[in-house]
């Protein structure tokens, strides 16, 4: 579960880590009105769990009050990468000198958390990962001894702090890392932590992570919860009982088992092509369930082709086709579906899979073979 920026930003404030005042809006009048109780310089930024929101045209300054509540009402009106802004946070505008990153995150590779600093932090942090990974300081932490003072001092040496900051820095991070472990969180991130003109740390942004499987801990947070936080598909797909994740490439995929999931997504990439979710259908689906699976993958404007590849056990390859033919005739698709079927009534399954842009595959590398074909390889 992701926290937008303004409950993260609340959750920072109740651990002492500095923030900017301000509070959120759902209407531009509302917005006029904080702006006005700011003084009316203020920064109004998009609430949606998206990155590069400033990039996007989601995070405007504004000089007067009016201009405050202008901004809001086309911001309120916006969709940033598909999803509609319905709640701005209105901040007092904050004079920047320099702007850093700071994170704590879950590693796998390292099975530890790490805390991240980089001197060069804001909009164009994931471009420096990519061209200057050097630029990038990576603090492994022990989870049993948590961070130590030495740890946070070589990080403020890392992004040649200040002399003057250290100290605040040094609290900032171990509360930090509080909000991490207390909150199992899997990521927490400042980016931009920024020193101000008047040499203060000032957390311009935040994002909190939290482990899904750890949510029961955390009844405090069921208030956040309500506010339209998960991707709308992600919480369509847990009413049919599939485990979905969107991922970044183009073939959509629809298959049932969590292993043979995973296997169908390195089939993919073996062959050159990159997955575009990852899809779950679960044991013993029946003919809706592969329907709404169906419908889900096709949501995704990204996808190009969608390869479905099911391996019949308790799930009847006769019901998968049933509920792809249901889907395709309820929504005319324009995009080729590739089905690989095996198991249980695979026989009967492929003869009820009848449809111009459906094609059948006897092997997954074929499969995916066809659909790197379509969607093209990957960089
Ligand atoms: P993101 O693009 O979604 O990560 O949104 P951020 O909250 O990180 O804001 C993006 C950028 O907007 C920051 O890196 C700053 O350069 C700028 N920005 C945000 N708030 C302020 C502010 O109060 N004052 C100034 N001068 N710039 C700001
Ligand atoms: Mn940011």
């Amino acid at each position: 579960m992701r926290l937008h920026e303004y409950q993260s930003k609340q959750i920072f404030n109740r651990y002492g880590i500095p923030i900017p005042n301000g509070r959120v809006a759902s209407s531009s009048g509302e917005a006029r009105q904080i702006a006005e109780e700011l003084g009316g310089r203020v920064v109004v930024k998009a609430q949606v769990l998206v990155s590069g929101r400033g990039k996007a045209g989601g995070i405007r300054l504004a000089k007067t009050t009016r201009e405050a509540e202008d901004l809001a009402a086309s911001i309120l009106g916006m969709e940033l990468k598909g999803f509609p802004v319905r709640k701005v946070l209105v901040d007092e505008i904050v004079n920047i000198q320099k702007e850093l990153y700071l994170s704590v995150t879950t590693d796998r590779s390292q099975r530890r958390p790490v805390m991240v600093t980089s001197f060069s932090g804001g909009m164009n942090i994931e471009e420096i990962y990519r061209t200057t990974p050097e630029k990038i300081f990576k603090m492994p932490i022990d989870p049993l001894l948590g961070l130590r003072d030495f740890q946070s001092r070589d990080l403020a040496a890392s992004i040649d702090l200040p002399k003057d900051l250290w100290k605040s820095f040094i609290q900032l991070t171990h509360d930090l890392w509080n909000v991490y472990i207390d909150f199992d969180a899997t990521q927490v991130e400042v980016n931009p932590l920024v020193i101000t003109t008047d040499l203060k740390l000032v957390a311009l942004d935040g994002k909190i992570s939290i482990d899904d499987n750890a949510l029961f801990r955390h009844p405090e947070l069921t208030d956040f919860l309500d506010t339209g936080i998960e991707q709308p598909v992600e919480i369509e797909a847990r009413k049919f009982g599939l485990s979905y994740v969107k991922l970044d490439g183009n073939i959509g995929c629809l298959v049932n088992g969590a292993g043979l999931a995973m296997s169908t997504m390195d089939i993919i990439r073996l062959n050159g092509g990159s997955p575009a979710n990852f899809l779950d259908i679960g044991g013993g689906a029946n003919a809706e369930r592969v329907s709404a699976a169906l419908r889900i993958v096709l949501l995704d404007p990204g996808v190009k082709t969608v390869l479905i590849n099911i391996f019949g056990g308790i799930t009847r390859c006769d019901e998968v086709a049933q509920g792809i033919m249901a889907a395709l005739n309820e929504k005319p698709v324009s995009i080729p579906v590739i089905v690989r079927l095996a198991g249980t009534n695979a026989d009967e399954g492929r003869r009820i899979l009848d449809h111009p842009l459906l094609k059948q595959a006897d092997s997954i590398n074929e499969a995916a073979g066809i659909c790197i074909g379509i969607a093209g390889k990957a960089d």
